[in-house]
């Protein structure tokens, strides 16, 4: 637990093993002589393997100069709050549309309920409001100068509406949250998580020229860690973006199904053709990074827009 991974000069992640799961979600930390910032800090159940892995790298919360967010949903942002409070110098960057629920989360929680249910205290634990004072609002694009390290900030929606990447010029890393899917260690299969209710096909190609206009070496994924080759990563995330949008139309197609048939459907079709390419453990890991049942719904919910707009 708490191990720590060099990705660069001044530049590391850590595995947060996420309920217990390694290789769920990745910390990116930033750091330089007058601190550290970190990319994604996840949520509040993760903490103490934060904090170890902040100690590794000789770090206190009072070190912490700034928290990246790319977006809000919980797996990414969760702890912003609490870690708020016991890092009361640090600055929170997050893009305009998702600031009003950083400072008050309320609607998010609801939204977030809605999903999860019951799950939410076990997945995710506290979700505490953000001082407004320490927002520090981006636009559309941006440059920063944190921790010693010059960081491009762009908005990059397409998974959720307020979704922004960083990137670094001086190592060639895009932080991109999880607008290049999810891909595990394991193997290099790349699975678009696609939950409601912000899904925008054509944004998230956009987002992808954004990032890919950048040259990076290497892109960032929070689910989970470095990947090399940019392009042919984003080729392979649009193929099964493009197989799972065909999947999910057919079953909207279907008359004689409910969408919960629908749903279950698609999460028993994705399992299986995942378990193919590598094993139905994986198959497991996979929907632990991503729900498929969500997916199925932010995906249904693009298309029918897109066919009574
Ligand atoms: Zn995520």
């Amino acid at each position: 637990m708490g191990t720590v991974i060099p990705l660069a000069a001044g530049v590391d992640y850590a595995d947060l093993h996420f309920v217990g799961h390694p290789g769920i979600i990745a910390t990116a930390l930033i750091h330089g002589v007058d601190g550290v910032a970190i990319v994604d800090p996840g949520p509040a159940t993760a903490l103490p393997v934060l904090e170890e892995a902040l100690k590794t790298r000789g770090f206190g919360w009072r070190d912490v100069r700034a928290i990246l967010l790319t977006h809000i949903h919980l797996d990414h942002a969760g702890a912003t709050g609490s870690i708020l409070a016991l890092a009361p110098q640090a600055t929170v960057h997050v893009h305009e549309r998702g600031a009003a629920h950083l400072i008050d989360p309320s609607k998010l929680l609801a939204s977030a309920s809605r999903l999860y249910q019951a799950d939410m205290e076990r997945l995710w634990g506290d979700v505490l409001p953000v001082p407004a004072a320490h927002v520090r609002i981006l636009g559309d694009s941006d440059h920063l100068t944190i921790a010693g390290h010059a960081i491009h900030a762009a908005w990059t929606p397409g998974h959720a509406w307020h979704h922004v990447s960083y990137f670094l010029p001086a190592s060639g890393i895009a932080f991109v949250g999880d607008t290049a899917g999810i891909c595990r260690p394991s193997g290099r299969l790349i699975i678009p998580p696609t939950p409601p209710p912000d899904i925008d096909l054509d944004a998230w190609r956009s987002s992808t020229e954004t990032i890919l206009a950048w040259n990076p070496e290497t892109l960032f994924l929070t689910h989970f860690g470095p990947a090399p080759a940019p392009r042919v990563h984003f080729q392979a995330l649009w193929q099964q973006l493009d197989s799972w949008s065909l999947k999910v139309r057919a079953s909207l197609a279907r008359q004689d199904l409910e969408d919960h048939e629908r749903s279950q459907q698609f999460v028993d079709d994705v399992m299986a053709d995942i378990a193919r390419e590598t094993s139905s453990e994986e198959a497991q890991s996979y929907a632990r990074a991503g729900r498929f049942d969500f997916s199925w719904t932010g995906l249904a919910r693009y298309w029918r827009k897109q066919q009574h707009p």
